[in-house]
């Protein structure tokens, strides 16, 4: 079966589906994306995502290119087309198409594309084993909390972990305090048990994955604070863990050079993941 994409207005072979070379997305990275997982063919948390969407758009002064509920027909569609039982949508806005110049053009609308993946075993139960992060500088601008396509310094990131046969990049602001992963949210657990992850501020990005875990975790009465923490305390935690829509909460194991706990998927991990992905797999609306 092919790939059915979506851009501005026409749904189109994935093959064939493109976009002017003035996009302003392709000249400057000026738009921003969101990914939602799709599990047994239902969207996880759509409404989270769009909102966030609609924060990205607003704090960029970019149009919405279709209605808020147009955009979940044409999500749907999308799905519809390529058959998505399990996988991800991803879309993306951007300024619109125009001459290039870097002020923002007059009377041009925003621009839309949407894609889908299959990923079969995407719901499945984290592995025990975990993978392994390693820790970089944080060299993104000051608006992190904005969901840009601007991605250069997280591609750079992940493409170092990779090198090292790692499975991410956690990015360290110059204080030492873990930001967060290059695609995902950073979790530890303290040796005292308290679940600890950054606040949404400027300086990350506020994960629709991460929202919904901490929501569990109040739900489980697991002790929870949103803090920074550093480097050097998330060595000598007890448990790690990433979150993102598409890797849900998945253990980390090893940092740098660093062996978390016992060097296999922590309790309190293993709890929030499983709750997690009863949260996906719960039947949604018919
Ligand atoms: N931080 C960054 C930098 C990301 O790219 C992502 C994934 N989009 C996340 C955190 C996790 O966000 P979410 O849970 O909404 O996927």
């Amino acid at each position: 079966m092919s790939r059915i994409s979506y851009v501005n207005g026409r749904y189109q072979h994935h093959l064939d589906a493109a976009v002017h070379i003035e996009d302003r997305g392709y000249l400057f990275g000026d738009g921003v994306y969101e990914v939602v997982t799709v599990v047994n063919g239902q969207m996880v948390d759509e409404d989270g995502h769009l909102n966030r969407l609609e924060r990205s758009l607003s704090e960029l002064t970019i149009k919405w290119p279709v209605t808020r509920s147009a955009l979940g027909v044409i999500l749907r569609e999308v799905a519809r087309r390529n058959k998505l039982r399990n996988g991800l949508l991803y879309f993306q806005v951007t300024r619109g198409v125009a001459r290039r110049s870097h002020e923002f053009p007059k009377n041009v609308a925003s621009a839309l594309v949407v894609s889908a993946k299959h990923i079969p075993k995407l719901n499945n139960a984290p592995d025990p084993e975990g993978v392994s992060v390693i820790t970089i500088p944080d060299i993104r601008w000051d608006r992190r909390d904005i969901k840009t396509i601007a991605l250069l310094p997280n591609c750079l990131g992940k493409q170092q972990a990779k090198e090292v046969g790692a499975y991410e990049a956690w990015q360290v602001d110059p204080d030492g305090t873990v930001t967060e992963g290059t695609s995902s949210n950073a979790w530890i657990i303290t040796q005292d048990g308290e679940l600890v992850t950054r606040p949404p501020a400027h300086t990350i990005l506020n994960g629709i994955t991460r929202m919904r875990i901490i929501e569990i975790a109040r739900q489980q009465g697991v002790p929870f604070v949103e803090r920074p923490f550093s480097v050097e305390e998330a060595y000598n935690a007890r448990e790690a863990f990433v979150s993102s829509a598409s890797s849900f909460a998945k253990p980390v194991t090893k940092i740098d050079d660093q062996v978390v706990g016992n060097g296999h998927m922590g309790e309190l991990t293993e709890l929030l993941a499983q709750k997690y992905l009863e949260f996906v797999n719960q039947p949604g609306p018919a």
